[in-house]
């Protein structure tokens, strides 16, 4: 079983997660886009706009033009978690044809927890040195007997593909595995949680890295949009359209009629009596005195001009 490559980001104990290739990155995902909504320019930043455009509105298929493959080297009950991920394509250590090596997890004393009183599936707590001694032994040496078995078996002849049914699932395995930057981006949204286990975290936030280089503006989307975004159900929707008055949505109209305005000159200079026009025809209300006072303030934020009316949009419709 191969030994942590020099350029593989080293993940538990024995395992890595190598970037082995990749297809694309964002120019393939504006080239994609392009071809259903028709040639454009291609700036950088108007690139950028389409991709979050797309993360925005879950136009995914751009996405699934860029590919990415890993060499990974896990242990067993690491991969069983990641095998669930249905689209990628995996191609595996087989312990049918080749012998299994001495080569088994044994967690680091700063990740030995108690089982969770709050969450089934996680753990918590400061163990004591004692136990985690305790659970570094038994590791070890259930490690240790299966594997002087397993050896022994294999000395005396009997089939691999039976031989290896005694080796316990902190025995590592290792993988090729390809997927597409649209299903890898929802393994690492679900795998890079804090909700995931941490055995199979460390392997997602290493293949994370590899997105963050390949195609930086999908992964600064996935970021703003599918991590840190919020979405509302139709009740929780209407709790904030009853508790939420009418004049604080006005305030952040207000804010946005400004923003508006602002990327709208960063984006075309307009000349200094254009501007205030162009402030009300975003629906600003602030009279010229009052426009001139916060526009001169020079803390006027720009944006992005079709995010920031998608959202004046969801503001009115809190409205009642
Ligand atoms: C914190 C956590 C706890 C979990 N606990 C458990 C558990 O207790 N027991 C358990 O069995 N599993 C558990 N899982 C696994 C989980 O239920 C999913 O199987 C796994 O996360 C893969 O998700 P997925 O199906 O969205 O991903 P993928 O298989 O990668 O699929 C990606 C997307 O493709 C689509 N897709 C793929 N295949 C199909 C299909 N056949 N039909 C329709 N759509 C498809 C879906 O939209 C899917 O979201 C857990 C996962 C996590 C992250």
């Amino acid at each position: 079983m191969s030994k942590i490559p020099e350029d593989a980001i080293k993940c538990l104990d024995k395992g890595f997660v190598r970037l082995v290739d990749s297809m694309g990155g964002d120019n393939a995902i504006v080239q994609a886009a392009r071809v259903s909504y028709g040639k454009g320019t291609s700036k950088v930043s108007q690139d950028r706009g389409l991709i979050r455009y797309l993360m925005r509105h879950r136009h995914t298929t751009p996405f699934e033009m860029v590919e990415f493959k890993f060499h990974c080297k896990m242990p067993i009950f690491v991969a069983r978690q990641w095998v669930r991920h249905r689209t990628a394509n995996i191609n595996e250590y087989s312990l049918r044809y080749s012998e299994a090596r001495d080569e088994f997890y044994l967690p680091n004393p700063d990740h030995i927890q108690f089982q969770s009183a709050l969450n089934k599936q996680g753990r918590m707590g400061e163990v004591s040195d004692q136990l985690k001694h305790k659970v570094h032994k038994y590791f070890k040496e259930i490690s240790d007997r299966s594997f002087e078995i397993y050896s022994e078996l294999n000395n005396d002849g009997v089939a691999r593909e039976l031989a290896r049914a005694i080796l316990p699932v902190n025995l590592y395995t290792e993988w090729y595995w390809k997927n597409d930057l649209h299903n890898l981006l929802h393994f690492i949204g679900l795998r890079s949680d804090s909700h995931a286990q941490y055995e199979i975290r460390v392997f997602s936030d290493a293949m994370a890295e590899s997105v963050k280089a390949v195609a930086p503006f999908a992964w600064e989307a996935y970021q703003d949009y599918a991590v840190s975004g919020l979405r509302f159900s139709r009740i929780e929707q209407s709790i904030l359209e009853k508790q939420l008055p009418n004049r604080v949505v006005d305030d952040i109209l207000e804010d946005i009629a400004y923003q508006i305005t602002a990327t709208l000159h960063v984006n075309k200079p307009r000349s200094e009596s254009d501007i205030y026009p162009l402030y009300k025809k975003q629906g600003g209300l602030d009279s010229e005195e009052d426009f001139r006072l916060k526009w001169d303030s020079g803390e006027i934020q720009s944006g992005n001009v079709r995010e920031l009316r998608e959202f004046k949009e969801k503001l009115f419709s809190l409205k009642n």
